[in-house]
């Protein structure tokens, strides 16, 4: 067998779990504790500076040097207890995943010797050397400067000996170069829109806060194999691969018992995440062969976005004690299921009321109802800018595979909800009620709660659903960072309710009287948005038809998808609150394009090369030795005999011939297109290109390799196959 992947085989199942226990420890007991949370800013703080912070938290107001300082020295002092002996400003740039640059708290004494110093400076701005990051032409290389600045709502946490702070990333001239910052906006404008609304229903709402709980699903591949296929190390996804004989067809992996190995890292996963705050809940196997899920319980959305990301960064490096490589691609594999992560989104006030829920009585049903529809309204006004907050190459091979939504977005309310939105369509009306109306009006919101308690029917088609308490979101990529739907939703509900408030109020200026102007605003968005609303299956070919008909938007071209974000409108949300300048936008798409462009670019330089050095040569040596076999057929049997003998072997060999030739071919074509579309100046149009020219030459050479995999003899094949990287764990 080739020399790399039996190899790369032998030490895959060679290998034993390995598992990490923390010594009879609940849970409970250490929870948090590399995290400078409430308690410990307690313990650590001056009255004052606690109180600041906290007020940072809750109001956003901004805390004084004088306070910084002691908070930085009270965060050293517990950190260096902890045996932290770096700091670093934690943020997330542009690109996947996050940027740290650790400094020691040390500081230079006259005498030669050291003291540990950290002040209330470096906590709070630091000014990395930020020419590295994307920044979509913002920043000049000779203004290379960009600042982080402490975000105190999220807190402090240590991973290793580094205190890491998290922070956002700005240009010297203020603009957002990273994702948290116009999440951070967005998640403001939301707080401020819905207190208002909620006023209509009780004066005690003075603050609301976006909820998240996010599904994180993954693959989990042996270290070995995953060395051993150039493609999965360099791009997270197999280039090539005949499908396994045997994947996920039988059904029997989702949610069947996890493999010991598997569940020694995720125990692992789970200690390091405990430790760092994040409340993992629920774990299982996927639906794919070596295919898993991890979900926490749902906090605050920023809060919520970062333990995402850290979570991600804690499963890189937990996989490898276990001699595993993570997957977050949201499609490794062909053929068998990709990976998403599903957003479970509501809004939660300073009283506790989630105002997804169904209520206890009318008031509260008609808050609920009121948040209902103004989501779904948002989610029809923006939804095509909602689908290009999930766009990425890797979730292109995802939506409209049948396996996750459409790259249509539509919500999905239940059978129970829909008819009571027909309903109140059908009864409120424009002109005066009677009191019967009104009566039954009231009843029928009364009955909300009950309704949704058996409200089991889920959808999971939809990729945006109701599931009874919250919004799913399920079109959020698995590699994404969460930030950017995130801020998109917010932001797009924080506008409609906006526009709600100002027409319910009108109403009430006519005299008309509250609830009744607000069920008279709420039947109107009712029938506006109704479009949107989809409650069959969304993978269904009759959907697409329909989706068209009703004027939804169905862009499956990445770069197409992108311009979404440049449309007047969605400018306009997002300059009015605050959340992106023009100038901004227009620099995170040129970001968004460059990347997509790279993305296809490294894959088809690194399939070019896969072809033509690993598959074609292999392909020849056996085709060598099919025609030294006929040779030999001829030798033995003789010129009249041998034909009918090697009949099989002629065709295998011209079989092998044509794939040769064909990814040959294809290979060159597919140089030819990067080259022209390398010229192109222009980032949109660039990418475009690659959409256009260079991708499909992706698939079309795959071909001809997976079908080589199948003629050329095991023993020969370099790289190790779907069947042997997908059911080894
Ligand atoms: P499923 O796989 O059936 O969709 P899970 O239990 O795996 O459900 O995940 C549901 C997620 O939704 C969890 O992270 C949970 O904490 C979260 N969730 C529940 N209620 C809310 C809420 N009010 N706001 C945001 N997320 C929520
Ligand atoms: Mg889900």
């Amino acid at each position: 067998m080739a020399v790399i992947r039996f190899n790369a085989l032998k030490e895959a199942y060679g290998r034993k779990p390995i598992c990490v226990e923390p010594p009879g420890l609940l849970t409970s007991d250490y929870f948090g504790i590399n995290v400078f949370d409430r308690l410990k800013m307690e313990k650590y703080l001056t009255a004052e500076a606690f109180g600041q912070v906290m007020e940072a938290i809750e109001k956003g107001s901004s805390i004084d040097r004088k306070i910084a300082d002691q908070v930085a020295s009270g965060m050293k002092a517990w950190a260096i207890e902890m045996g932290a002996t770096h700091y670093t400003h934690w943020f997330q740039p542009l690109t996947e995943g996050t940027a740290e640059k650790h400094d020691a708290f040390i500081e230079l004494l006259e005498n030669g010797s050291v003291i540990e110093m950290f002040s209330g400076k470096l906590l709070v701005q630091q000014e990395p050397d930020a020419s590295s990051f994307p920044s979509g032409g913002i920043r000049n290389t000779f203004e290379a400067r960009g600042y982080t600045a402490w975000d105190p709502s999220s807190p402090a946490f240590i991973v290793g000996k580094t205190l890491s702070i998290p922070t956002i990333f700005v240009s010297y001239t203020g603009e957002a170069l990273d994702h948290k910052t116009p999440l951070l906006r967005a998640l403001n404008a939301v707080d401020k829109a819905a207190v208002n609304v909620c006023q209509y229903f009780d004066k005690d709402v003075t603050k609301v806060i976006a909820t998240l709980g996010w599904e994180q699903e993954y693959f989990l591949i042996d270290e070995a194999l995953y060395n051993a296929r150039p493609d999965l190390a360099l791009t997270e996804r197999t280039l090539m691969g005949h499908a396994s004989s045997k994947d996920q067809q039988l059904e029997d992996q989702y949610f069947a018992s996890v493999p010991e190995r598997v569940e020694c890292f995720m125990r692992e996963l789970e200690i390091e995440c405990y430790k760092l705050g994040i409340p993992l809940k629920t774990k299982h196997n996927e639906v794919a062969p070596n295919q898993y899920e991890c979900a926490p319980i749902f906090e605050e959305c920023n809060l919520a976005v970062d333990h995402n990301i850290l979570l991600m960064d804690m499963m890189k490096r937990v996989a490898r004690h276990h001699n595993f490589r993570v997957l977050h691609h949201e499609k490794p594999f062909k053929d068998i299921n990709g990976s998403g992560k599903h957003n479970n989104w509501s809004l939660l006030t300073n009283t506790g009321t989630n105002l997804l829920a169904p209520g206890k009585n009318p008031k509260t049903n008609l808050q609920f109802l009121t948040f209902l529809v103004n989501t779904v309204k948002a989610v029809y006004k923006h939804a095509d800018l909602l689908r290009a907050s999930i766009a990425s190459p890797g979730n292109a091979h995802r939506l409209g595979a049948n396996e996750a939504p459409p790259a249509i977005i539509s919500v999905f309310i239940g059978k129970q909800l829909t008819r009571m939105l027909d309903h109140l369509e059908e009864i409120v009306s424009s002109k005066k009620m009677t009191p019967d109306e009104k009566t039954e009006l009231k009843l029928n919101v009364i009955k909300v709660p009950k309704i949704l308690l058996d409200n089991t029917d889920r959808n999971r088609t939809s990729p945006f659903a109701f599931t009874g308490n919250k919004f799913e979101f399920r079109a959020v990529g698995s590699s994404a960072n969460c930030a950017s739907a995130m801020a998109t939703l917010n932001t797009a509900v924080a506008e409609q309710l906006v526009a709600f408030k100002k027409e319910v109020d009108k109403l009430i200026k006519k005299d008309i009287k509250k609830d009744e102007a607000i069920f008279q605003v709420l039947r109107k968005y009712i029938t506006d948005s109704k479009p949107v609303r989809f409650e069959g299956n969304s993978y269904s070919e009759e959907w697409k038809k329909e989706a068209l008909k009703r004027g939804l938007t169905n862009v499956s071209s990445v770069p197409e998808a992108y311009d979404a974000y440049l449309t007047e409108k969605s400018v306009k949300l997002f300059t009015d609150f605050d959340v992106l300048t023009e100038r901004e936008i227009i620099a995170r798409n040129n970001v968004r394009l460059d990347t997509y462009t790279k993305k296809i670019q490294i894959e088809s330089r690194v399939l070019g090369d896969l072809a033509i050095n690993h598959i074609v040569p292999t392909a020849i040596k056996y085709q060598t030795l099919l025609i030294e076999n006929v040779k030999g057929l001829k030798d033995v049997f003789g010129e009249k005999d041998f034909k009918d003998l090697a009949v099989g072997r002629i065709q295998l060999i011209e079989e092998i011939g044509e794939h040769i030739s064909h990814i040959k071919a294809k290979v060159e074509k597919m140089i030819e297109a990067r080259k022209v579309a390398n010229k192109i100046e222009d980032e949109r149009e660039k990418a475009v290109s690659y959409a256009d020219t260079v991708f499909p030459f992706l698939d079309e050479i795959r071909y001809h390799v997976d079908k080589l995999e199948l003629i050329v003899d095991d023993e020969m094949w370099p790289l190790p196959k779907y069947r042997e990287i997908l059911f080894n764990r």
